[in-house]
Formats: C-alpha cells, sequence, structure tokens
C-alpha cells in the first residue's frame, strides 16, 4: 500500500504541476514577434526616448523612422492601440516592411500599448497568438487585449477619472489607452505611455497622426475615418475619393466631449491633424462562436452570415467572411490616400511615400506577400537584424 499523503500535499504539488505546464505559455505572452526593417527605415528608437520613465518598462515599444532623402512634412501612424484589434498593427507591421519615403519622413509605432499585447481579456478564450505565412516561412504575431495588462497597472479605481477633463468612466476604462490620452508624465502606466506617445507627435512636429483600429461589425462606428474638426476637410476629401475606387470609409466627426481618444486629445493639445481609422473585427463581438485563430484571419463565422443575412451588422458582410486581407488592404488604402490628399493640399510641405501595396493587391495576393521573410526568426524584438535599437 501507498503511505496515505496530507491533502494538502496533493494540493501543492497539483499547484506547482499546472503552474510549471502554463507558466511556460504565461512567459510567452511576454516574447515580442519580428518586426523586419523594410527599404524605407532609416532608424529604429524606443518610445521612452520621449519619456525616459518608461525606459526598462512594458510601456517602451519601438519606433520605427522612415525618412526621405527630400525633408518635407511628418507623418505618424500607430497600430497596437487596443491589441485585440490585429489589422491595425499588422497594417503598421506593412507600412514599416514596405514603405519607402521620397520626401517627408513617417514614424510608425505598430505596438503602441506594448502592455496590451501580454494579456487576453479573462473568460474570451481567444488564442494568444496567429500566424502568417511567407514566401520565407511563417511570420507569428500576437493578439492580446483591450487594455494594458493588470500586471503593469493594478488595482483599477471605482471610477476613472480621466485627466485633463475630470470625465468619468467606468473603472476598467483606467487601463484604456484609447481613454487616456492626452496622458501625463506623472500619472498611471497607461497615462504615461498616452503622454510618451502625445510627446512623441508634439516633438516630431507630426503634421498628420493615424491611428489604426477595429470595431465590432455590429457596432455603428465602423469602417470609418474619425476625424477631429481640423483633419475634416484632409479626411473627407480622402473618404471621397476611396469610395470611388470602391472602398467606403465612411466620415465620422470626432465628438468633442468624448475625452481621452487620439483623435480628440492629439487634435487639442498638439498641432497635428489627427484621424483613427476603424475596420470590422468579427472576434471582438460576443456573436461568434469558437474564437480561434481561424477567426482572427478569416473573419468568417456562422453566426455572422446570419446576422448579416439579417440586416444586424454595420459593414459589408462578404461571403467568404471579413479576412485579415480585407481589413488590412482598407486601413493600407486609407493610409495611401490620406497621405496623397494631404500632398495635394499642402504642395508646399512636401510628401511622397511609395511603394504601399493597394487594396485590391493586398486582397488577392494575401498579406504573406508583404511581410518580409527574413521575419520567421523567433529572436524577440530587440535582437539582431529586427529592431535597431
Ligand atoms: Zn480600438
Amino acid at each position: 500500500m501507498f503511505p496515505k499523503l496530507p491533502l494538502s500535499l496533493i494540493l501543492l504539488a497539483t499547484a506547482l504541476l499546472l503552474t510549471g505546464v502554463y507558466g511556460k505559455d504565461f512567459l510567452k505572452l511576454h516574447e515580442r514577434e519580428p518586426v523586419v526593417q523594410g527599404p524605407g527605415v532609416t532608424r529604429v528608437g524606443k518610445l521612452s526616448a520621449y519619456l525616459p520613465a518608461l525606459k526598462n518598462t512594458a510601456g517602451d515599444t519601438d519606433v520605427y523612422y522612415l525618412e526621405g532623402k527630400e525633408a518635407g512634412a511628418t507623418v505618424f501612424v500607430m497600430g497596437g492601440v487596443h491589441a485585440n484589434e490585429s489589422a491595425g498593427m499588422l497594417s503598421a507591421v506593412l507600412l514599416v516592411e514596405n514603405a519607402v519615403v521620397k520626401s517627408g519622413r513617417l514614424i510608425v509605432v505598430p505596438h503602441a500599448n506594448e502592455s496590451s499585447f501580454t494579456n487576453t481579456a479573462p473568460s474570451e478564450g481567444v488564442p494568444t497568438r496567429f500566424e502568417i505565412k511567407t514566401a520565407g516561412g511563417t511570420r507569428w504575431f500576437r493578439y492580446g487585449d483591450r487594455l494594458t495588462n493588470p500586471i503593469d497597472q493594478w488595482p483599477d479605481p471605482e471610477v476613472y477619472v480621466h485627466y485633463p477633463s475630470g470625465q468619468l468612466l467606468s473603472d476598467f476604462e483606467v487601463r484604456n489607452l484609447d481613454r487616456s490620452f492626452p496622458g501625463r508624465a506623472d500619472g498611471n502606466f497607461t497615462e504615461k505611455v498616452a503622454f510618451a506617445l502625445t510627446e512623441l507627435v508634439r516633438r516630431e512636429n507630426a503634421d498628420l497622426s493615424i491611428d489604426l483600429h477595429e470595431a465590432r461589425p455590429m457596432n455603428p462606428i465602423v469602417n470609418c475615418i474619425i476625424t477631429h474638426e481640423r483633419a475634416k476637410k484632409l479626411a473627407a476629401l480622402a473618404s471621397i475619393d476611396l469610395d470611388s475606387k470602391g472602398v467606403q470609409m465612411r466620415l465620422e466627426p470626432s465628438p468633442k466631449k468624448l475625452r481621452g481618444m487620439s483623435h480628440r486629445e492629439l487634435g487639442d493639445h498638439t498641432q497635428t491633424l489627427s484621424v483613427l481609422m476603424e475596420t470590422g473585427n468579427p472576434i471582438q463581438d460576443k456573436l461568434h462562436a469558437r474564437a480561434d485563430e481561424e477567426l482572427i484571419l478569416t473573419g468568417k463565422d456562422d453566426f455572422f452570415t446570419r446576422a448579416a443575412t439579417n440586416g444586424l451588422l454595420y459593414v459589408p458582410y462578404l461571403e467568404n467572411g471579413l479576412s485579415m486581407e480585407e481589413r488590412v488592404g482598407r486601413h493600407v488604402a486609407s493610409v495611401q490616400e490620406l497621405l496623397t490628399v494631404f500632398a495635394d493640399l499642402y504642395p508646399e510641405k512636401k510628401l511622397a511615400v511609395e511603394h504601399l501595396p493597394s487594396y485590391d493587391q493586398i486582397r488577392k495576393q494575401g498579406m504573406g506577400q508583404f511581410l518580409l521573410s527574413n521575419g520567421i526568426s523567433t529572436a524577440p524584438s530587440g535582437t539582431a537584424r529586427q529592431t535597431g535599437s
């Protein structure tokens, strides 16, 4: 007979075993996916350059500078303000790996809230990674959450008081980067990240700032360009041009009384023309069945097909779902259009960016065609050729 073990010992052994098994997956969340420096990247820096307090924290992230030979306008593009809106992050990565700037410069931050890539929403059962095949191998990317990881900012207050407006929001919104702009240097973790991004826009004199997001297809604010009033002409012209090319991106005014969002606060607190774009991402809605890697990539789900048939969605739900190609193609085409219209409206500022694939190219050829294949290394960001800093 085996000796009878005390229950506490059995429970302790089980807890240690589970910690060992699942702890490995947990640590993997903190591994950063490689982003390859494309032909247009002239240097890579860190967000902490704009707020040293972020150095060596999960709030620091890579900043890619693509500078033209000829001086001109500065355009700032960020993805990953919300880490569960994958097409925003991937579109920013695609800019870093493809764009070549002739005049002016692009500054791109693909993982604006790096911390939010290190956790997923409790009880959603979403995957933590997804993969895209390229000619040279498979690239992997993290799927995160809308909010900063509680490891980096805890506890939430009962009511979140936005700085500096005093607006009151629900407790968890205190960890929402897109409710934390313009941020403050001595604020909480998320406010610090927001402050550094705002400071980047200020110090680099960004003429135009573009924030790439996704939203639930049952949310009316989707497939649209949300614009600060100073950017209205630019965004309206881009929206009309996109429409004529078969890419509908409606114009939405930035509400003046809803505070903390990048399109509102960057426009109010800096010199930049500020817009935010939304594409429709089915995994963010509650309607879908299993939330797996397939759903992230194809956006295809039977419940959505039924919802679309019943007119419940605010985006055209394509027969084959709302694929990553459709969503990234839409973002990249919209960025391209905003750059083209900006160059037309402000010719004296000189802006010329080349080599961005079109909506049709991305949809027909697939994302893998436009992701550089030497990103297949599993080396975390910050090593080798993946980043320069
Ligand atoms: Zn968002």
